[in-house]
Formats: structure tokens, sequence, C-alpha cells
């Protein structure tokens, strides 16, 4: 019986993002849209466009996306930026 409640829990939050009810509102960081869930802060992504949850397709894309993003970025690009933030703290 656990097993199985375990698979359709498991199943619940792959389709629905998690079985919790109570979620933030949606709002926008960084281009991605999404509502965090007050139980266990998953993050829901929502579509900005149509104000809905992405389906599996779209969450896909979007994490394709991100991955792309992640490989694009300089690796001493972001090294350098963090060390001048550091500095400047340092000044100020
Ligand atoms: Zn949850």
């Amino acid at each position: 019986m656990r097993v199985l409640q375990a698979i359709l829990q498991f199943l619940y939050e792959v389709l629905l993002g998690c079985r919790h009810g109570r979620l933030t509102r949606p709002f926008t960081i960084e281009q991605q849209t999404y509502k965090v869930c007050l139980d266990c802060g998953k993050q829901i992504y929502y579509s900005a466009n149509t104000m809905r949850p992405l389906n599996g397709g779209e969450l896909r894309r979007m994490r394709a996306a991100q991955a792309g993003e992640v490989k694009i970025l300089p690796g001493t690009a972001e090294v350098g930026a963090l060390r001048s933030e550091s500095q400047s703290k340092a000044i100020a």
C-alpha cells in the first residue's frame, strides 16, 4: 500500500508539480514565471503568456534553454563578475 501511495504521489508530482495546494501567487524572476509551494518549496513553472502551468514539452524546452545558457556562459567571466562584486563591497 505504501509503495502504491508513493508511486501515485510521484506521478502526481510529475504531472502537477506537487501534491500540496498552498502556493504563492505566480511571480516572475529572470524571465521565468512560477509559483512556489508553501509546503515543500517546489517551483511550479507557468507560461508568462498564458498564465497556465507549463506542460511537459514546454518545461523540457525551458530546461534545455537554461542548460544552453549555462553552457554559453564562460566560467571565467562569472568568476570575474564575482570578484569585482566582492571588491566593490570591500571598497564600500
Ligand atoms: Zn508542495
